[in-house]
């Protein structure tokens, strides 16, 4: 394998690298000859998603703190590229440490900005459909605006810090020229995703398997378009090699809607599962003020049109990877 940047296509930082998105990130990385620094505090990533890396000599790990400017722009020298996926993700998390949320993804943000800044990589920042709060009309089109709702309502503190990264990353390429992009993700689901920080997915698959009811809440009537992480991936990869995405935002996610009642009964099914399903009161979950998005479907024309991306694997393919993974890792 070449040595200088040019040769093998350029060295990739990818913050947040052990998280559930960042590692199927980094595998993809190496496998297309890359090489790939990962840089993670491990405070939500975990070492078991990157093992299988740790051998190849094209990949290093960076134990810090996304937040810590001189980490970032350390283990960024000589990359071409940064992803910037660290964050403080779920609805829970917003939930139960808002601040945390809030402070911790604006302060990564803004390390992961200025260390492109200062070493001239280009940016690829996950932000996320959360941003849309419940969304003025569907598809969720970029160039109608985002608006998370009051923040009277804690859900919404994630999309508001999402947002303000979001808001920083134009400024930054508007002032500076850093050439960043943004991937606003819509649900993304597969295999090593947790389910610590309130996914569905993955709770409903490790109920499924252990024979626990499937906790759905609120009447299960909400509808959702989950996009697998190899899809999800190509086009944050195909956002970083394109000249073209620069500046822009771009919605990334699937088209294959479901409500989450029909979610449980397909799960169920793919698990061979005799799981009831049990519909729990919002306020029973998250308090009474609590707000849920009663829809979410992406306009992919954007990326469409730039990249030429469209999700490729259906949803029952994901599910059943995720069964099966998780199926593996039973009591791991
Ligand atoms: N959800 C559920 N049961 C769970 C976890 C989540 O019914 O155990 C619902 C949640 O209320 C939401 C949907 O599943 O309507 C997707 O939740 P998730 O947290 O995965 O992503 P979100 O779309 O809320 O960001």
């Amino acid at each position: 394998m070449a040595d200088s940047p040019d040769a093998d296509g350029g060295a990739c930082l990818v913050t947040g690298g052990a998280g559930f998105i960042g590692s199927h990130l980094a595998e993809a990385l190496l496998a297309a000859g890359r090489r790939v620094v990962v840089l993670d505090d491990l405070s939500s990533g975990r070492l078991d998603n990157i093992s299988r890396l740790q051998g190849d000599q094209r990949f290093r790990l960076v134990k810090a703190d996304a937040a810590e400017l001189a980490a970032v722009e350390a283990a960024a020298a000589g990359c071409r590229v940064i992803f910037h996926l660290a964050a403080v993700v779920g609805v829970r998390a917003a939930v139960e440490t808002p601040v945390r949320a809030i402070r911790s993804n604006i302060a990564c943000c803004e390390a992961a900005l200025e260390a492109a800044r200062r070493l001239g990589c280009r940016l690829v920042l996950a932000s996320s459909s959360e941003v849309y709060g419940r969304g003025r009309g569907m598809p969720l089109r970029e160039e109608d605006g985002a608006s998370p709702g009051s923040p009277e309502t804690p859900r919404w503190s994630y999309a508001a810090g999402k947002l303000a990264c979001e808001y920083m990353a134009m400024a930054y390429f508007r002032q500076y020229g850093v050439e960043v992009s943004i991937a606003r993700l819509f649900n993304v689901i597969g295999p090593r995703q947790s389910g610590r920080y309130g996914m569905v997915v993955p709770r409903f698959v490790r109920q499924a398997l252990r024979g626990e009811p499937l906790t759905v809440f609120g009447d299960g009537s909400q509808r959702r378009c989950f996009c697998d992480v190899r899809d999800a991936i190509r086009a944050l990869i195909g956002m970083a090699e394109s000249p073209a995405a620069a500046g822009g935002i771009y919605n990334v996610g699937g088209t294959e809607e479901i409500s989450i009642l029909e979610l449980a009964g397909r799960i169920k099914e793919l698990a061979r599962s005799r799981s009831d399903i049990a519909l729990i009161p919002y306020a029973e979950v998250y308090g009474e003020a609590f707000e849920d998005v009663p829809r979410r479907v992406p306009d992919i024309s954007r990326i469409g049109r730039l990249l030429g991306w469209r999700p490729e694997i259906p949803l029952d393919e994901t599910l059943a990877a995720t069964v099966e993974f998780e199926r593996s890792t039973a009591g791991a």
